[in-house]
């Protein structure tokens, strides 16, 4: 992203949170229900709100609360039971979509994810740029549902943000804006801090994000061992990765050469051969790959590398293959290289189905 900042995007972490997911699902698929205050959840008596739309919401109607006092609190509320494999339908859409953007992705649970987009952040000419094509893709893939998007430089942070300006929210947090965004909001708001310690940070005095930013070592005494993590939290440091479920993040094949060789068909041949194979073993975990990227040494031991997202995403030799000869031959002539490598990123399973045409410009 262009730094027109003077603050540099250390890393760039993007938390994309489904607005009344279950809910927004009920009435997408029956349309009549969007003008009415709906309900998610079980109709008996010991039924719970799993979610409510946001109609419901304004009549105080809140997940985890029994159906019960949602009804009083309701008269009109209408009740759906959840249709949980709908729901993982369209989760596996709405992740496929976030995986098209980062490789790096963390699901929490059916309809929110961490993104990691450092690397990929050069695509887009800001980090609003960025969290609205993540929104119009999410809402072109699902048929119209609508994710709200937090961005900043730390989990923690991206987390709050997604949620302030919810339904359909865009929060952008940079990194130099951090300690002004937090320091109004309610302690509640800290990622990690449920009820029970929501009331231990009132009693002790805390009220806002920015007091127990503030406070000294002794004012965190009443917190016991948590009371550094908080005061760490509150100033918006948070070391945590975003987690990619151990997948691996590129699959590569690479050969040093009996002798060093220019760009020309010679090297080509390599090329063609490391295509076929790094392939093959992608088709053989049942991947495809949203990108191609070659590597080359030159003959001084210099490394330079190439890449490439793929229109789509793809195990099909011609079309890497395709993709790898543009990069060469986009490469200026004059070097010799002793090593030649191909690795192909941005890796989907299958099984996570619909395969989502990839950035629009080139990294
Ligand atoms: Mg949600």
């Amino acid at each position: 992203m262009t730094q027109n900042r003077t603050d540099a995007w250390s890393r760039v972490i993007v938390h994309a949170d489904m607005d009344a997911f279950f809910a927004a699902v009920e009435e997408l698929d029956e349309p009549k229900l969007k003008t009415r205050p709906l309900a998610i959840g079980g109709r008996n008596s010991r039924g719970v709100v799993a979610t409510a739309n946001y109609l419901a919401r304004r009549f105080g109607v809140r997940s985890a609360m029994p159906m019960a006092t949602a009804k009083r609190l309701c008269a009109d509320l209408v009740v759906v039971p959840p249709r949980m494999d709908r729901y993982r339908d369209i989760s596996k859409r709405v992740m496929a979509v976030f995986h098209t953007f980062s490789q790096q992705l963390e699901p929490l649970s059916l309809d929110e994810a961490f993104l990691d987009m450092t690397e990929h952040c050069n695509t887009f000419n800001s980090p609003e740029e960025l969290g609205h094509r993540i929104k119009e893709r999410v809402f072109d893939a699902t048929g119209g549902l609508t994710v709200s998007v937090g961005i900043a430089n730390t989990k923690a942070v991206a987390k709050i943000a997604s949620d302030v300006n919810k339904p359909d929210g865009l929060t952008v947090v940079y990194p130099n804006a951090v300690a002004d965004f937090l320091a109004p909001l309610p302690v509640s708001k800290l990622w990690g801090v449920g009820p029970k310690a929501q009331d231990r940070l009132t009693a002790a005095g805390f009220m806002t994000i920015g007091d127990v930013a503030r406070a000294s070592d002794q004012e965190l005494g009443p917190l016991g061992s948590n009371g550094a993590s908080y005061r760490r939290l509150a100033q918006g440091v948070d070391y945590r990765n975003v987690g990619s479920r151990g997948r691996s993040k590129s699959i590569g094949w690479e050969r040093t050469l009996d002798k060093d060789l220019p760009i020309s068909e010679a090297l080509m041949e390599h090329v063609q051969a490391a295509v076929v194979g790094v392939c093959d073993r992608i088709r053989r975990r049942k991947l495809k790959a949203g990108g191609v990227r070659i590597k080359l040494k030159t003959s001084d031991f210099k490394n330079m590398t190439r890449q490439q997202h793929l229109p789509d995403a793809t195990d099909e030799p011609q079309k890497v293959l395709a993709a790898a000869t543009a990069l060469l031959n986009d490469i200026e002539p004059g070097e010799t290289y002793r090593l030649v490598g191909v690795s192909m990123f941005a890796l989907i399973h299958e099984a996570e189905g619909v395969q989502m045409p990839l950035f629009d410009r080139d990294t």
